[in-house]
C-alpha cells in the first residue's frame, strides 16, 4: 500500500474536506490554508511533481488547470484574482511528493514569494 498522503486521501484512508472529483482529479481543502481561500487539485494518478510528468498525463493536467478557474469562479475569488502554483523538489518547497495545483486566494499575493 501506498504511504503518499494524498494517494491515502483518495482512497478514504485520510479524510478531506473534498471540493470536486471526477474521473481525472480531486480537490480539497488545504489543512493548512495560507489564505483565505487555499485548494489542492490533485491529479488521481500518482505522479511525483511536475519534473515527471509525461505526454500521457496531458488530459489530467489540463483538467487540473480547468478546475482551478471553475472552482476560483465559484469560490468568488475570479474577479480580484488568485494564484495558481505548483511547488516542485526541495527549493520549490515541495512537501509532498504527489503532484498538486495550490489555488490560492480572497488576499493579496506577493511577488517575489518567499
Ligand atoms: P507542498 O508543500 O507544496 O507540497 O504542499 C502540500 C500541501 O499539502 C501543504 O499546503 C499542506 O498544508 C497540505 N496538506 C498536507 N497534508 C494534508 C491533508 N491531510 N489534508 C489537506 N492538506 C494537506
Amino acid at each position: 500500500m501506498s504511504d503518499c498522503i494524498f494517494c491515502k486521501i483518495l482512497e478514504g484512508t485520510i479524510p478531506a474536506e473534498k471540493a470536486y472529483e471526477d474521473d481525472l482529479v480531486l480537490a480539497f481543502h488545504d489543512i493548512n490554508p495560507q489564505a483565505p481561500f487555499h485548494v489542492l487539485i490533485i491529479p488521481k494518478k500518482h505522479i511525483e511533481s511536475v519534473g515527471t510528468l509525461t505526454p500521457e498525463d496531458d488530459g489530467a493536467l489540463c483538467r487540473m488547470f480547468e478546475v482551478a478557474g471553475k472552482l476560483a469562479r465559484e469560490l468568488g475569488i475570479d474577479r480580484d484574482g488568485y494564484r495558481v502554483v505548483s511547488n516542485v523538489g526541495v527549493f520549490g518547497q515541495q512537501s509532498v511528493p504527489h503532484l498538486h495545483l495550490h489555488l490560492i486566494g480572497g488576499r493579496q499575493m506577493k511577488w517575489p514569494p518567499g
